[in-house]
């Protein structure tokens, strides 16, 4: 085990959605580490100024790049921009993610379209952009965090109050974890190691506006009785990055305040 270590120095670590949320906290936690960001952001104008702000923190290189994580063509060419800025990239945080909260029979396929081009098939591009690299230019350890969800396994209970109804969120999740599996197993040989962080609640926009009384009834069957601060998702995702995860592959690993048990 001589010379493993958390140590992400040397690495340039690509975040999408990493200007906000849980994306925003494990930046910050990989830059802690040593391992320069790239930032990809859907279109929030603080994105650059908050990638500086990393940056000057902990002392490392970063930097924000605008792209639409749904459009192939689009993230191949930010891949490649990153590359040739930031010298190579050692692994990639696939974390972006949207919601549509709607009745089902209330659905259509723009919001599935919406929903899965972020969630599935901007994972898949972000995850195949930075394998074709990692492919051609043979490197060796690479490594690739997947931000899914717990409810890639339950529905959770919403006792008398409204459900959040969001099928094709948590759907999503489902196919996003199996696509991790899929993703680990076609690139073990290539040296690139794929793996899921999966969060229950976490205090982020994306929860700030549930109901109160759900968010109350949810907390009460948590084991461990709260929501996250999106900082206690970011050890996780340091130790799948870096050399003392080089024999984890293709592992779903929940961060969820114990919710699965229940
Ligand atoms: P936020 O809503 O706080 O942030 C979403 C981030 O994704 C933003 O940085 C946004 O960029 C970016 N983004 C959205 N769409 C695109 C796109 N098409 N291209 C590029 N970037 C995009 O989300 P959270 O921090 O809450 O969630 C992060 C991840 O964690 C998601 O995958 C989510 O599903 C998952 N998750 C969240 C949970 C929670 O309770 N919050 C629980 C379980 C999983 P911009 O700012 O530019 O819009």
């Amino acid at each position: 085990m001589s010379g493993f270590t958390l140590s992400l120095v040397g690495k340039t670590i690509v975040v999408s959605g990493g200007n906000r949320g849980i994306g925003y906290e494990l930046s910050r936690a990989v830059a802690k580490a040593g391992a320069s960001i790239a930032i990809i952001y859907r279109g929030s104008k603080d994105a650059v100024e908050i990638a500086e702000k990393i940056g000057k923190e902990f002392n490392v290189k970063t930097k924000a790049y605008q792209c639409d994580v749904s459009k192939q063509e689009q993230v191949d060419s930010t891949f490649k921009k990153i590359w040739d800025e930031m010298g190579p990239v050692g692994g990639l945080i696939a974390n972006a993610g949207v919601s549509v909260v709607k009745d089902a029979v209330d659905l259509n396929k723009e919001d599935f379209d919406y929903v899965y081009g972020v969630n599935v098939f901007g994972v898949f591009n972000t995850a195949r952009a930075a394998a074709k690299l990692w492919i051609a230019h043979k490197t060796q350890n690479a490594s690739i965090v997947i931000t899914s969800s717990m409810s890639s396994q339950i529905i959770n209970q919403a006792g008398e109050n409204k459900p959040l109804t969001q099928v094709f969120y948590n759907s999503s999740k489902a196919a996003v974890s199996n696509l991790c599996k899929g993703l680990a197993s076609e690139w073990a040989p290539h040296g690139i190691r794929v793996n899921t962080l999966s969060p229950g609640y976490v205090n982020t926009d994306q929860t700030a506006n549930m109901d109160p009384a759900l968010r109350a009834y949810q907390a009460a069957n948590i084991p461990l009785k709260r929501f996250a601060q999106p900082e206690e998702m970011a050890g996780q995702t340091v130790l799948l990055l870096s050399d003392y995860a080089t024999y984890m592959t293709g592992g779903e690993y929940f961060v969820d305040g114990g919710q699965l048990i229940w």
